[in-house]
């Protein structure tokens, strides 16, 4: 069920930022009552379920983030149907949608913050390397930086890989002239988020739990 006060205690806390309402772990009941409260970003990372919302919900205006890893093999599945990519991060995911995508696909580059051989996305030291080849990608609309902390209680940590990303977008905000997002916050983490200057917030199960 939709915890309606955490639903508006996140609101009060937001201006600018987009909240992603991630709704991998609920189903209908949930997203009709999102949808009933104004919200229309929702977030998903599994490509048979979000197929499957996609269908059921094709005559609702939403927009839909893929937030998860995305196989290669599954991008034509899906790719046409996505309104933002939030977890590029590697060549040949980028090859893929390049065939597949009709029109350009707005994609967050994801960023291994949290330094964690186990977690995917790209290390800081080759995020400039990749963001130039995408330059010939007409297919591919680089629109920011996403992350994810470490699961910890620890504040400092939180901050410190928050910022990774942050120096991220101050240095390609300059040399490339244009304002990054930064698509980082869930949960655990979405207040520090918030502060260190977050635009997209994705947030799951603290909209579904009971006070
Ligand atoms: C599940 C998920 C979230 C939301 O996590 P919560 O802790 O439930 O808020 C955000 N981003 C990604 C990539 C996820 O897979």
């Amino acid at each position: 069920m939709l915890n309606i006060n955490h639903l508006n205690k996140i609101k009060s806390m937001i201006d600018h930022q987009i909240l992603i309402a991630v709704t991998k772990y609920v189903g209908e009941d949930e997203i009709t009552s999102l949808l009933d409260q104004g919200i229309n970003d929702f977030g998903e990372n599994r490509v048979e379920v979000l197929l499957d919302k996609l269908q059921m919900y094709h005559e609702e205006d939403i927009k839909w983030h893929f937030i998860g890893h995305l196989q290669s093999k599954k991008v034509k599945k899906i790719i046409n149907n996505i309104d933002f990519l939030h977890s590029l991060d590697r060549m040949s995911l980028a090859n893929e949608i390049q065939k597949r995508r009709d029109k350009p696909l707005p994609c967050f580059i994801e960023v291994n913050i949290s330094n964690d051989d186990n977690k995917y996305g790209l290390r800081k030291e080759n995020v400039f390397e990749f963001y130039n080849n995408m330059k010939d990608y007409d297919k591919i609309d680089i629109v920011g930086f996403m992350g994810m902390t470490e699961h910890t209680s620890d504040e400092s940590i939180i901050r410190e890989q928050f910022q990774v990303l942050l120096d991220l977008k101050v240095e390609f905000d300059q040399r490339f002239s244009k304002n990054h997002k930064l698509s980082m916050g869930m949960s655990n983490d979405y207040k520090i988020a918030i502060e260190m200057g977050s635009t997209h917030l994705r947030i799951g199960s603290y909209l579904y739990e009971e006070d």
